[in-house]
């Protein structure tokens, strides 16, 4: 392609609402635009990148045999109440009627066309196994928007579904899925960890992440030092500490704490230690009920676990009336003892290693110290709820484990039946009998996987792409202009090097040479050829890779078999780790 006539509008300036180098770097080297929240458009050169991507994750995909389709956009409302998911969705669906006053939502995924179709095609085990999958767009309004097209409301998903008839074959599939998609982030210059994930309501040991370690990571993954335990924070299950060997048998006192609201203004005023104190959180269901949480001063509540312990329940942190309405007192000073309203107590382990605890009492200005939990106040239900951290104990081994941050770029998970018993779907058995196939899903985020990449590789002068997703592989930066026999030989290069197969781009623009070098460096394209006059007259042309500084002289004449050389290197050093 000629830059002449790319469209292609670099910018210098970082846009003032983007906080991260990628979506800084995406915008600057015009790959893409912001239309609005959460909505981009691309320009030729993003669009080229995630094709890119997209092939790869296609050509992984028929690896293992899975066959490509395409569903539809709007999914009608009849499909998504088959499994309750138009009101499971809440507010992430985006709802449209049709002239009829028929209503659809915009595909946030698409489980329920692809099982309606997989049900209308399949009668008999001699179908299955079957994997299916798209790569299309989906949309999820989501509540922050944020790190451009990291987490948009509108992106592309290559989403895949499998169906079988036992659960052995289905985690065969699980598998090679898991291996397809190691392998498609390789090829796509991504390093990625595969982590247990929290798999909602169903529970069970279903589903994996696969994350990108990189401090602009929204997930926080933590590690063990010893085994190869590694979770979701969100997922990761606490080896309980051990209990106290007793509890005090002082009688509990009272405190005067005026103004006293949180467990750092009670470390720091009164001297207690965070792990003897003991916090009590209201949170508020989406049935409208209230639940008291009762857990360490040192841990948080995990709210992921704390819904999957609900039945999938939505919870978030009482408001200011409901603190008030259950516990009788402002925000700050709730306990286990004497709330005014009869609620859930719901404690979380870490408290049973408290001999002697401090703690709100449902009274203003006021807490308790010498709270023996077995003798204080009676506790509804035990359960593991406090979110892992850096120090905890590994599930697995009892080692201390660490957290990292990460960036999730794809999500496997094995659905069972919930789809497939939905939509009443039976295929015959060799003994003639029903059974309701058990499914798996897949998804990749090819926009997310992009702006992952770019974060993975910059630097100060712009992004540095990996050969197998650079829109262009070669850049030609001729430095005289069009009259000249320097710039004859630029073309020359350019038309070999396209002829051969070769992603080349040509900056024939009418531009400075100091202009064409930065714009080649910000829109990262790993190989670079200058041609100017004085090298030639030398008997060279300057070759330079992206993420190098120093320059090749190449002569005219071995240039094309020079590249072809160097693209199938870069190459291979990718593919060669697979
Ligand atoms: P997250 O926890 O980040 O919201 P999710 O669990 O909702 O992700 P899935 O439904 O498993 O995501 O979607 C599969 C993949 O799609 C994710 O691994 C991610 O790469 C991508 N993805 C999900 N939501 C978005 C979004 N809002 N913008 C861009 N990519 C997304
Ligand atoms: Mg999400």
């Amino acid at each position: 392609m000629r830059i002449k006539n790319l469209f292609m509008p670099t910018v210098k300036e970082a846009p003032s609402d983007a906080q991260i180098v990628s979506n800084i770097l995406m915008i600057r080297a015009a790959l893409m635009r912001k239309i609005s929240s959460g909505l981009f458009a691309y320009l030729p050169l993003g669009l080229r990148s995630i094709n890119k991507i997209s092939n790869i994750t296609r050509e992984e995909m028929e690896a293992i045999s899975a066959s490509e389709c395409l569903m539809p956009l709007l999914v009608p409302k009849e499909l998504l109440d088959y499994a309750d998911r138009w009101v499971a969705f809440k507010k992430e669906l985006f709802r449209v009627k049709d002239r009829h006053d028929i209503d659809y939502g915009l595909a946030p995924t698409h489980e329920e066309d692809f099982t309606e179709i997989v049900k209308g095609a399949v009668q008999s085990y001699r179908d299955l196994p079957l994997s299916v999958y798209h790569i299309s767009t989906k949309f999820r309004d989501e509540i922050r928007p944020r790190f451009g097209v990291i987490r948009s409301r509108e992106f592309t998903m290559k989403d895949a579904y499998s169906f079988h008839m036992d659960e052995a074959c289905l985690d065969k599939t699980y598998k090679d899925m898991s291996v397809a998609y190691s392998r498609a982030f390789k090829r796509m210059g991504l390093d990625t960890v595969s982590v247990k994930a929290d798999s909602g309501a169903i529970g069970g040991d279903n589903s994996e992440e696969f994350m990108v370690l990189s401090n602009v990571g929204e997930e926080e993954i933590i590690f063990c030092e010893k085994c190869s335990y590694r979770s979701n924070v969100e997922k990761a299950v606490i080896k309980p500490e051990p209990k106290a060997e007793t509890y005090t048998s002082e009688p509990f006192v009272e405190l005067h704490t005026p103004d006293i609201t949180s467990v750092d203004q009670l470390v720091q005023t009164y001297g207690f230690k965070e792990i003897n104190l003991i916090k009590t959180l209201l949170y508020t269901m989406d049935t409208g009920e209230t639940v008291a949480i009762a857990i360490r001063g040192d841990v948080a509540v995990n709210e992921k676990k704390l819904s999957n312990y609900l039945n999938g329940c939505d919870v978030e942190l009482a408001d200011e009336a409901t603190v008030r309405a259950v516990s009788g007192v402002r925000v700050g000073f709730a306990g286990p003892i004497n709330l005014k309203k009869k609620v859930r107590i719901i404690a979380d382990y870490s408290i049973k290693t408290i001999h002697a605890a401090g703690m709100g009492i449902n009274k203003d200005n006021t807490h308790i110290t010498s709270v023996n939990i077995e003798r204080d106040f009676t506790v509804d239900e035990w359960a593991d709820l406090r979110r892992a951290k850096e120090g905890d104990l590994c599930p697995e081994c009892s080692a201390k484990m660490y957290s990292k941050r990460g960036l999730e770029v794809g999500h496997i998970f094995k659905l069972g039946e919930k789809y497939s018993k939905a939509f009443d779907f039976t295929v015959l058995d060799e003994n003639n009998k029903p059974v309701t196939p058990t499914m798996g899903c897949y998804g990749i985020g090819i926009n997310r996987a992009l702006a992952t990449v770019i974060e993975q590789n910059y630097d100060d002068k712009g992004i540095i792409f990996p050969i197998t997703v650079a829109p262009y592989e070669v850049i030609i930066v001729p430095v005289e202009d069009e009259s000249t026999d320097s710039f004859k030989q630029a073309e020359l290069i350019y038309n070999d090097l396209r002829a051969c197969g070769v992603d080349t781009l040509i900056d024939d623009r009418d531009a400075r040479l100091g202009v064409k070098l930065n714009d080649a460096d910000l829109i990262g394209i790993p190989i670079r050829i200058v041609v100017g006059k004085r090298s030639l007259e030398n008997g060279f042309v300057e070759v330079k890779l992206r993420r190098e500084t120093e320059m090749r002289e190449v002569s005219p004449s071995d240039v094309k078999d020079y590249i072809l050389n160097l693209k199938k290197q870069l190459f291979d050093e990718i593919n060669n780790c697979l």
